[in-house]
């Protein structure tokens, strides 16, 4: 059995974190969007400095060039064979209709879509605890709040897009991370077991 996951949260909920220790839990491979520019732009090409313009303002990197860099990951994972974990992908409604797309032609439909909740003040502490430590250039206050805008214009509104499809399974990203991976897992797997009956 193998699992089409999305995994999606405000920016600082701990996506990352969960994502990359339940898609092991899961035996599932995971996919990153904002890992996948980090290795753009260490790269050092001109796409990846074109890139790092948008993610160290906050801002998101367009639609084609994120559609694009996914797919290519999809299609070279096979996903009617190999399940996954999509994490920080689709961030926008447009997105949403390019992995429908692409799911479409590999008639492989998503299984669950993981919801990561904290409140926003949260967020704030988290990301800026993580400047600290990771010195990432999109940590800083200002462009933090400004992910946080971004975060609640263009891609909350997925949340209902998913709910609506029954596919929405709400987690609490509050606690420590083994706490919460844990709480994650049990309830995605009884989700899934419920689907399959
Ligand atoms: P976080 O979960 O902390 O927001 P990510 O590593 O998921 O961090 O993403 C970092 C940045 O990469 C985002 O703020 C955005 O600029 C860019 N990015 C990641 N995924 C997407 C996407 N699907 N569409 C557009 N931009 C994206």
């Amino acid at each position: 059995m193998t699992y089409r996951l999305l995994i999606m949260g405000p920016p600082g909920a701990g996506k990352g974190t969960q994502a990359k220790n339940v898609s092991a839990d899961l035996g599932i491979a995971w996919i990153s969007s904002g890992e996948l520019f980090r290795q753009t732009i260490r790269s050092g090409s001109e796409l990846g400095e074109q890139i790092a313009s948008y993610i160290n303002n906050g801002n998101l990197v367009p639609d084609e060039v994120t559609d694009r860099m996914v797919a290519d990951h999809l299609r070279a994972l096979d996903p009617r064979v190999n399940g996954f974990l999509l994490d920080g992908y689709p961030r926008t409604l447009s997105q949403v209709g390019a992995l429908d797309r692409i799911l479409a032609e590999y008639d492989a439909p998503l299984d669950a879509v993981i919801e990561l909740e904290i409140p926003d003040d949260e967020i704030v502490s988290r990301l800026l605890l993580r400047a600290e430590k990771e010195g990432r250039e999109d940590d800083t206050e200002d462009v933090i709040r400004h992910r946080i805008e971004v975060y609640h214009e263009s891609t909350e509104p997925l949340l209902a897009v998913y709910r609506e499809r029954g596919l929405l399974v709400g987690i609490d990203g509050m606690g420590t991370i083994d706490e919460v991976r844990e709480r994650l897992v049990t309830k995605c797997e009884a989700f899934l077991a419920s689907k399959n009956q």
